[in-house]
């Protein structure tokens, strides 16, 4: 069988990006003989059976999400250590400084209207914040890494209902956007919109990202790549710090 025969069937096999399935060779019928993975869009292959002569490398056009995590700088995430959500916690409501900190980020409106779930786990001595499948922890102590990430958060973390997103870095800042009516505080967990956070976004009518002011104009690029739609905004203050009023017209604005 020719090369380019060969690559037609494998093409067939619904490999994702960053992954690598092992199936019954469709050339010799071997049981979990065939190994094919696909990487930054390229696909191999390769027949464990040593008189099979299945084997090649492809590649190609990059596939859609491929460029997505490219232009997103988000390499296809295959081994990442998770790191469990800590299994004790109890309600920020019993630890005064917890409360505190919800307070001066702006976050205790959207945890007492529910609209996320925050807690405190007292071994980290870190406020939870909460998303589908996992949380980030803000360290309430002076010296260490001051957020942690545990589980996994491809969608970042959302805050709020409305068909308005507000992209912003970090999840106080998420919070305290959902205080508006009709917005959605999206935390991106960092500065870039990586595939899984772009797939939530569809259900959004209006998307903005605030940006710090010092933002390069790469980053912003790199944005208007990602989607076109997203209104941009720069500003020089910290979202979690603001009043709704200042948070409007830092979204109003331009
Ligand atoms: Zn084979």
């Amino acid at each position: 069988m020719t090369y380019a025969q060969q690559l037609k069937i494998v093409q067939t096999i619904p490999v994702q990006e960053g992954e690598t399935l092992v199936v019954t060779c469709p050339f010799c019928y071997g049981p979990k003989k065939l190994a094919v993975s696909k990487s930054g869009g390229k696909i191999l292959w390769y027949c464990y059976r040593a008189s099979c002569e299945a084997k090649g490398a492809y590649s190609g056009r990059r596939n859609q999400k491929a460029v997505r995590d490219y232009l997103s700088n988000t390499a296809p995430t295959k081994n990442k250590p998770v790191k469990p959500i800590p299994s004790i916690t109890t309600s920020v409501e019993n630890h005064p400084p917890a409360m505190e900190y919800l307070h001066s980020v702006n976050s205790v409106e959207a945890y007492k209207n529910k609209l996320i779930n925050i807690r405190y786990a007292p071994a980290e001595d870190r406020v939870l914040f909460y998303g589908n499948n996992g949380a980030v922890g803000r360290s309430l102590r002076r010296f260490g890494p001051k957020w942690l990430s545990y589980g996994e958060l491809p969608d970042g973390i959302h805050v709020g209902t409305g068909d308005i997103a507000v992209l912003v870095e970090d999840t106080p800042s998420a919070c305290a956007v959902s205080r508006l009516d009709g917005l959605v505080g999206v935390a991106l967990l960092g500065t870039t919109i990586t595939s899984g956070i772009k797939k939530t976004l569809n259900k959004f009518t209006k998307l903005y990202l605030v940006l710090d002011k010092d933002a390069s104009s790469k980053a912003i690029s790199e944005v208007m790549k990602i989607d076109r739609s997203i209104r941009v905004r720069l500003t020089g203050s910290d979202l979690k710090s603001l009043s709704t009023n200042q948070i409007l017209s830092v979204i109003n604005k331009g």
